[in-house]
């Protein structure tokens, strides 16, 4: 049977939001691909199939990045004392627009796409540019990784004074179609539809995205309620909408039965933003470093919890400096406790367990049953080798994955599967 083997270590992984299942020493079988479970001796059925033995080492989920930029990768870290719009005009659509050339785009996708390979994710919802070679180049390059990834050509016909820019929406549509078309070849590396956003993309071309999406069945991702300015402003342009997400919704782009939507941010999303995204089941990408470096705020994570909102985290790179999405699962904790702490007392902050989930299964589940390895589930691990940090303290499992989430470095990933499928 292909992609079927067991893998034996200390593994740890989701059960709920609220609790983390630990088995030391334990075998987590593969079966064509997908989790048959977690057991701590092997089931006799299952005794026939290659032990890949890592003992001593954490096997846990791969983790899911629901929100990245790719060409910013090469700039991450620069201007993170700026705010959202200035960082964007100054740093962002200067820096897309030399994707036009294809060789520094393949030089500079080879580098994210070497990184992502090497960093804990395993899947992820990326942004491109809005150049349709340069994206494709960027597929190619996603497709031969092994990695799962949802990739956008970005759309952008207004308000940008770069080339980055496209020339007027007829222009961004007939470029989104020679795009589809281009990458239909693509196994594990697939198209989403992705407008900028609402300041970035004229009604003309929010409608032709909007009939293409119906047309073609696709999914959609964008930004969202993130900074107090681009909000006002959204409110200018389409004054109207009654809220941020209506102006998405206008547009039939925003969630529904076959409109799967991944919207980052939602820092300033009213109650009645979050209804229609819970009515739509709309997923929310929370990107903590990114909020925190834009100084756009700190979502309101437990609320989304507590309402039944679809949310899981994004690394947000570059308005994130990090890839690591264990790393956002820090961050996540951490800025959920300053909100807590500085503003609002009725949301507790949240707990390592479930910063995990969010990292995990939270995000995993906008690409099926992804992010746990309950059985049924597709088979994406991680074995990571947490020795650098052991010592007479003789650590739970439980307490040394706590430790990888605010200690780990992509060298601690030993090992990664992507649907049953070994990457290295
Ligand atoms: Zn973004």
């Amino acid at each position: 049977m292909k992609n079927s083997f067991v893998l034996r270590g200390d593994v740890a992984y989701s059960l709920s939001p609220k609790e983390w299942r630990t088995v030391p020493g334990g075998y987590l079988v593969c079966v064509e691909g997908r989790s048959a479970g977690v057991f701590e001796t092997l089931p006799e059925q299952y005794t026939s199939l290659p032990v890949l033995d890592f003992s001593g080492k954490l096997i846990v989920p791969g983790l899911i990045d629901l929100h990245a930029h790719a060409p910013q990768y090469t700039y991450r870290a620069l201007g993170m004392d700026l705010e959202l719009l200035d960082w964007l005009n100054i740093h962002t659509f200067p820096a897309e627009a030399r994707y036009a050339d294809l060789d520094f785009a393949g030089a500079a996708y080879d580098r994210f796409v070497e990184d992502l390979r090497r960093s804990p994710t395993t899947r992820a919802c990326l942004f491109a540019t809005s150049h349709t070679d340069a994206t494709l180049l960027l597929m190619e390059k996603l497709e031969r990784s092994g990695l799962i990834t949802q990739v956008g050509k970005v759309n952008m016909d207004r308000n940008c004074d770069s080339p980055a820019r496209e020339a007027d929406a007829r222009t961004s549509l007939s470029e989104t179609v020679r795009w589809l078309d281009g990458c239909g070849s693509f196994h594990r590396t697939t198209p989403i539809l992705t407008p900028r956003f609402i300041p970035s993309c004229t009604d003309e071309l929010m409608e032709g995205l909007g009939k293409l999406q119906r047309e073609r069945g696709l999914p959609v991702q964008s930004h969202l309620s993130e900074n107090f300015g681009e909000i006002a402003w959204v409110q200018e342009l389409c004054p109207w909408s009654s809220c941020y997400g209506d102006a998405y919704d206008h547009f039939g782009l925003f969630g529904g039965e076959n409109c799967p939507t991944v919207m980052a941010h939602c820092v300033h999303s009213g109650a009645e933003e979050r209804a229609l995204m819970k009515e739509r089941g709309v997923f929310i990408a929370h990107c903590p470093e990114s909020n925190t470096n834009l100084s756009s705020g700190i979502a309101p994570v437990r609320a989304f919890l507590t309402e039944g909102l679809r949310v899981g985290l994004g690394s947000d790179v570059a308005g994130g400096a990090q890839l690591s999405i264990f790393k956002a699962m820090a961050l996540a904790v951490q800025v959920s406790k300053l909100r807590w702490r500085l503003t609002d007392q009725e949301l507790a902050p949240l707990t390592a367990a479930e910063a995990f989930w969010l990292g995990t299964a939270g995000g995993g589940a906008f690409f099926g049953k992804v992010g746990s390895f309950e059985p049924g589930y597709e088979l994406d691990a991680l074995v990571l080798d947490d020795t650098r940090l052991s010592g007479p303290h003789n650590h739970t499992v439980s307490k040394r994955l706590e430790q990888m989430i605010y200690l780990s470095e992509s060298a601690d990933v030993t090992a990664k599967f992507v649907a049953g499928q070994r990457l290295f």
